[in-house]
């Protein structure tokens, strides 16, 4: 076993096609190919895992929709590809590239602090006698809302939580000079063509 091993050793040394460095076996993935006999990647295991990093860091959101999906289907008892296919949060990913582009919580209109303050909400809580609610963990339930924003609705009905929202919005510009509401530039200029 051990004379095995030393013999193999002589030639276990390994050419990284992309660092070009010399480097043990133990450095690259091995695979199993179909007929059962095995192969390891051209590309050392440093080299994948920097690679993987890039990307990550190239599409963020795409990243922060997969742990999220993960961590919620880890809840749920399934797959994350579950959630990112059959409940389509894949399409989530637009919209939080669009949030962390632009910044702020369609809700209060606020700045989020970070990307770990970009929550999704759910819009309408699930419901406690159907567990899982897979009807409201669909992506069309998930709201992007800042921190305070869905910590401030906790399990209200959407409906319930925008009307008192309008409550209080009211109480709140009483007896305040009502602001001017500008277009934003983007819109300025545009003819409101007065469809519905
Ligand atoms: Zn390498
Ligand atoms: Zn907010």
């Amino acid at each position: 076993m051990s004379r095995r091993k030393k013999g193999a050793d002589r030639c276990s040394i390994r050419v990284c096609v992309t660092c070009n460095e010399p480097k043990d076996y133990s450095r690259f993935t091995l695979r199993e190919n179909p007929d059962g006999t095995v192969r390891l990647d051209a590309e050392c295991k440093e080299c994948q895992s920097k690679a993987a990093a890039v990307k990550r860091g190239a599409n963020p959101a795409r990243a922060i929709v997969w742990r999220r999906a993960a961590t919620r289907a880890h809840q749920l008892g399934v797959s994350r590809t579950f959630l990112l296919l059959d409940l389509k949060w894949e399409t989530l990913i637009p919209p939080l590239e669009a949030a962390i582009t632009v910044g702020l919580c369609q809700r209060c209109g606020h700045r989020y602090n970070s990307v770990a303050d970009i929550t999704f909400d759910h819009g309408e809580p699930p419901r406690d006698e159907l567990k899982p609610d897979w009807a409201r963990e669909h992506a069309d339930n998930i709201r992007l809302r800042c921190k305070s924003c869905n910590v401030s609705k906790r399990d209200m009905a959407y409906s319930d939580w925008l009307d008192s929202q309008e409550v209080a919005r009211v109480s709140h510009a009483n007896g305040r000079p009502q602001t001017q509401h500008q277009p934003l530039p983007l819109f300025a200029g545009l003819e409101d063509d007065g469809e519905q």
